[in-house]
């Protein structure tokens, strides 16, 4: 069944939509697949190079399956979340394993995927596979709560609940394809979160929070949690080649996967750390501090640059550690504060180093 609903945003779409992103283009659930996940919690401007990029280099999911995992998160580096990345290489490889290399057409085999929400499976179904699905994303979300005045933050189940009734409710059986691009375009373009375009808009006749003038109380928001603070350092260890020491970081917890410099605690002394790893330091430089905010926490970072008397031997045995070369930086992913702090050492460095 269509309805007035569902029509309306078809018949925007038509007018409107958007159809000349990258990934309208040559339609496969790979490339669908891609920008998906690339898509969550980040803007169309921002994802075009990085899927350019991506589909340039891994051109097939047997491409991205195959390459090592710090290719990805090196191509990834910037985008930010990098459980996405991490969950996208291993999605890759199940694909390849487990289902031939071909995305399964199923709603319910795609959520058995790293990575892939109901959301998700439901945008690649209708996209890549022309059947009917309905999506349910960030975007989704606030047109439906602000039409249909849903109370309640989406991240509760009861609102979560009301807002998959209504949207399934609205998914049409013809043309779930575009009706499924008009409903995240119409969210990013339109009913924006601050400032939504009710006069622009196919669905302003029928939206109680536009009647109301309560477009902004919807959807609610998130309970209020003070973040905790911590606090650490960040060990720039520099050999006399004016090579850096980084460390793979484990695969769960904050920078998972990602090479980074040595921590420390605020409450142990910098100078006996060095002097038991690395021998005693030549030279400790203390940068100012600053604020890294994650979703749990704040983490107040100072970064310490320290001139070693020489190449730490054993380091490099662990397989975890490289000394990274600033003017011919190797492949591998970064933690955005320390991609920030290299480029700032790279300026710092003299040419002959
Ligand atoms: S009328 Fe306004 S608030 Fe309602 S869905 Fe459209 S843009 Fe959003």
């Amino acid at each position: 069944m269509t309805d007035t609903f569902s029509l309306a945003v078809l018949d925007w779409f038509d007018r409107h939509g958007r159809k000349h992103l990258p990934w309208q283009q040559n339609i496969t659930p790979y490339r669908v697949w891609l920008s998906e996940i690339m898509l969550q919690q980040t803007q169309v401007a921002t994802v075009i190079p990085y899927f350019e990029r991506f589909t340039q280099r891994f051109p097939s999911v047997a491409d991205l399956a195959a390459a090592p995992v710090d290719d990805v998160l090196h191509l990834w580096t910037g985008l930010g979340y990098y459980a996405r990345a991490r969950n996208l290489h291993r999605c890759a490889q199940q694909v390849v394993n487990d289902f031939g290399g071909e995305f399964p057409a199923t709603v319910d085999e795609l959520v058995s995927l790293p990575g892939i929400g109901e959301s998700t499976a439901g945008a690649i179904v209708s996209i890549a596979f022309g059947k009917t699905a309905t999506i349910l994303d960030g975007n989704v979300k606030r047109v439906l709560a602000r039409y249909h005045a849903i109370d309640g933050w989406p991240g509760q189940s009861g609102p979560l609940k009301a807002l998959w009734q209504v949207a399934r409710e609205h998914t049409p059986e013809a043309r779930c394809n575009h009706y499924t691009q008009a409903m995240m375009d119409l969210g990013a373009t339109v009913c924006t979160r601050t400032k939504p375009a009710c006069d622009a808009c196919p669905l302003g006749d029928g939206c109680i929070a536009r009647a109301t003038g309560t477009q902004l109380q919807y959807p609610g928001k998130k309970p209020k949690k003070d973040k905790p603070v911590k606090e650490t350092y960040l060990l720039m260890l520099r050999a006399p080649s004016g090579d850096l020491l980084l460390q793979q970081r484990p695969p769960q917890g904050i920078w998972g996967g990602l090479w980074s410099f040595p921590e420390l605690a605020l409450d142990d002394s910098v100078a006996d750390y060095c002097a038991n790893h690395h021998g005693v330091a030549a030279d400790i430089e203390y940068w100012d501090s600053y604020r890294h905010t994650f979703s749990h926490y704040h983490l107040d970072i100072t970064p310490v640059l320290v001139q070693l008397p020489e190449p730490s031997a054993g380091v490099m045995a662990a397989g975890q550690a490289l000394w990274y070369n600033v003017s011919q930086p190797p492949a591998v992913g970064l933690a955005a504060p320390v991609k920030r702090l290299l480029e700032q050492l790279h300026e710092l460095t003299p040419l002959s180093c």
